[in-house]
């Protein structure tokens, strides 16, 4: 290339590509790998990062000029290549991976001569529905952007504009982002316990290392795990670098985001699906600048620019929800690990359950492993028994034992607190016609409705349709004739308002309470204001209820026959964890846990409080079968609209797998949930040997098949919901 030819430019787009388009450089503009830049793509233009320089030569093209270059700090070289390796180990194309990092547009956009719009003076001509909600909006006192005004009232943007030009908005200049408060990593630093002080250690050495390394700590519930990892947090606070840390989204309440503050003396960052546009463009920001210190996120913050990322906590690491579903089918925990080993830092996982995946991880030595085993203060673990409901099982409508129900009339009779766990959303999960039999389902999916007996509903869990509940069965229309089937938490609050009369009864599930009424339920809790709560999965972990001594779990079977390779572990974690919701204040606890199979090595293992007999049969179980995490998995999912079609489809792919030593290739079969939302839903499980290229056979067997019309082909490598 001689001295005068154009410099080129590859740039990465945030669409499904495999990889960076070329483009030309204009005279004057200086850019460099990481940059973001504007590009033209057909007739639109998009925002992209450098990915190479002067690489490319567009194949004889004549190359297209990138428009600008933003004055925003590049994306680092360890970010690129932590975009680079989740590419390639997901199979996903590189574009779709960099979209995951550009989840804040206004970083981008009206970058210069930003305006904002508040409520004016005037009122528009003609109030349509549309200009009402902006102005709603703009009542509230927030001046915001056009982008984001609209976006919160899912208008245009046109209507914002209207309406200034009317009077009725008024434009004003857009202040400048609020820069965030600097933590200080002694503020509100508590006496750590002898045993939390020497977890502590080892996690404050690892941090100053500054070497990539993975700790596992792992302590019982309320043994002070988040005062230890506090610890590893202050270290790197204090060595000027930026910390993650990590939560499943359920769990970033704002009693838990109050604590960190207190302890770093500053309101961290937060980071989660249900962020403002403007809010979310500060944190990018103050991310990709290094002004955010300290991020307290859901997984998909993993994907943020860090200027300068030196440690990433993930809580609760045992949690699936740090599985990314849509998209990219990503682990965030997985990937916490994977971009600490490419940028050097190291990574903390805690839990009360740990996965067996890290468990065995910390038997292999690949883990640093540190273990709380009892509680902090006074607090002791509740013991867990089991109640045999082949004997002890209530009459039929009815889903509480006598132990159970005489244990909760004790415990309320006490003053204390008692928590009634079902993890089942809704009255009933089922609902019959008696007369003919007719069930009802959803038209969508391959799921029968549950009844909301509160909203008056039918609802799918799968798709979200509802419709009302009838006065009839819609196939022989008998009145009078449809039954309920199984529990719900409403179902089981109606049994339990007519046993306890005088109990200050409340259900916690997320029909019932969002945002902040949800905040203020759990507070209610939390201060005893009732004294008997019925929960969903909402309850079971990481709140900490200082008056609750009892624990039912009504239904322990509920998910012990999944075909889920992991259901059992789930099931031990979900039970140990709401079983560790109890006696963590003054007073000791208990569990009572309602099954009919007491001699499942589950249930026999949580009556003896033997986590290590349970995980050495699990382990057994999983080494036996080449499961994670002893072997790799990975599932295919192919879905179409038309039931013939897709099966075609997907049989049709089965004689080209080509022949893999030590690779099992299973179906296709129809998938678990075979009718989502309309989707027919064919599968394969992959099923490897440790050490084998996974990754290198799926595309050996599928690189170059291009499905058509409304069928589709997913790779979910390392798939956890099944
Ligand atoms: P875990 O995260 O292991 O469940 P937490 O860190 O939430 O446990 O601690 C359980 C309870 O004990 C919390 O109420 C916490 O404030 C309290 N606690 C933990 N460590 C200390 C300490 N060193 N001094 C005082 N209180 C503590
Ligand atoms: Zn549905």
């Amino acid at each position: 290339m001689s001295a005068d030819s154009p410099v080129t430019a590859d740039v990465l787009l945030p669409l499904a590509l495999e990889g960076p388009y070329t483009y030309a450089v204009p005279p004057g503009l200086s850019v460099a790998p990481g940059d973001y830049v504007e590009v033209p793509l057909g007739p639109r233009s998009f925002i992209g990062c450098v990915w190479k320089i002067g690489e490319g030569d567009g194949g004889g093209k004549t190359l297209r000029p990138i428009v600008q270059k933003f004055d925003l700090p590049p994306l680092s070289d360890t970010h690129r290549a932590f975009i680079d390796w989740v590419a390639q180990y997901y199979l996903e194309p590189l574009g779709n991976v960099l979209r995951l990092c550009l989840r804040a547009p206004g970083a981008f956009g009206e970058a210069k001569g930003d305006v904002a719009y508040r409520i004016g003076p005037n009122q528009p001509a003609k109030l349509t529905a549309q200009r009402a909600r902006v102005l709603d909006i703009a009542r509230e006192g927030l001046a915001m952007k056009a982008s984001e005004l609209a976006e919160l009232a899912g208008v245009g943007t046109s209507v914002v504009k209207m309406l200034a030009k009317a009077g009725a908005l008024e434009v004003v200049a857009l202040p400048p982002h609020r820069a965030f408060p600097a933590p200080d990593p002694s503020a509100g630093k508590l006496a750590l316990s002898e045993a939390q002080e020497e977890a502590a250690r080892e996690l404050r050495a690892l941090v100053t290392r500054r070497a990539q390394g993975t700790l596992l700590l792992d302590g019982v519930t309320g043994s002070g795990k988040t005062e230890v990892y506090f610890e590893a947090m202050a270290s790197a606070l204090a060595s000027g670098r930026q910390v993650l840390l990590l939560l499943p989204e359920i769990a970033l309440t704002q009693q838990f985001i109050e604590r960190v503050e207190r302890r770093f003396g500053a309101a961290p960052a937060t980071w989660h699906s249900g962020m403002r546009p403007r809010e979310r463009e500060r944190v990018w920001r103050g991310v990709a600048d290094g002004g955010a210190r300290i991020v307290v996120g859901a997984r998909s913050a993993l994907f943020l620019p860090w200027a300068r990322l030196g440690l990433v906590v993930v809580d609760e690491e045992h949690e699936s929800a740090y599985k990314q579903e849509d998209g990219v089918p990503y682990h965030a925990r997985d990937m916490a690990i994977v971009y600490g080993a490419l940028g050097k830092f190291p990574i903390v996982l805690a839990s009360a359950t740990p996965s067996l995946e890290s468990l065995v991880n910390a038997e292999r030595g690949r883990y640093t492993h540190v273990q709380l085993a009892v509680r902090h203060g006074a607090a002791e673990l509740p013991p867990s028994h089991i109640i045999d409901m082949r004997q002890a099982a209530p009459q039929s409508g009815s889903w509480l034992s006598d132990p159970l129900a005489n244990a909760v009339s004790e415990t309320l009779a006490k003053g204390d607190q008692a928590l009634l766990f079902l993890n089942r959303r809704g009255y009933a999960p089922l609902t019959l016609c008696r007369a003919c039999g007719h069930r009802f389902d959803c038209p969508n999916c391959a799921a029968s409705l549950v009844e909301h007996r509160f909203r008056k509903q039918l609802m799918c869990h799968h798709c979200g349709h509802t419709e009302a509940i009838p006065g009839q069965c819609p196939k022989c229309e008998t009145p009078g004739k449809l039954v309920p089937c199984g529990p719900g938490v409403e179902r089981l609050a109606e049994e339990v308002a007519q046993r306890f009369p005088e109990a200050r009864l409340t259900i916690l599930s997320s029909d019932l309470a969002r945002g902040t009424l949800l905040k203020d339920a759990i507070r209610e809790v939390t201060d005893g204001v009732h004294n008997l709560v019925i929960g969903t999965q909402l309850v079971a972990k990481g709140h900490h209820f200082p008056h609750l001594t009892l624990v039912g779990v009504v239904d322990a079977d509920f998910a012990l026959d999944s075909s889920d390779p992991r259901a059992g572990e789930r099931s031990w974690a979900q039970m140990a964890q709401v079983a560790g919701r109890a006696g963590r204040g003054e007073k000791p606890g208990r569990a009572l846990i309602q099954t009919y199979r007491p001699d499942h090595p589950l249930m026999r293992a949580l009556a003896e409080g033997d986590r290590d007999g349970f995980l050495t049969e699990e382990k057994r179980l999983r080494e036996g079968a080449d499961l994670p995490p002893y072997g790799h998995l990975a599932a295919i999912v192919i879905s179409g609209r038309d039931g013939h079609e897709t099966e075609r489809f997907a049989r049709s792919l089965q004689p080209l797998a080509p022949y893999g030593e030590g690779v099992h290739v299973l179906g296709p079969a129809p998938a678990p949930l075979h009718l989502v939302r309309g989707l027919h839903r064919w599968r394969f499980l992959v099923r490897a040997r440790r050490g084998i290229n996974v990754q290198a056979y799926l595309k050996a067997w599928l690189g170059d098949i291009k499905p058509k019309g409304s069928l589709r082909l997913a790779i979910d490598v390392d798939p956890y919901n099944f």
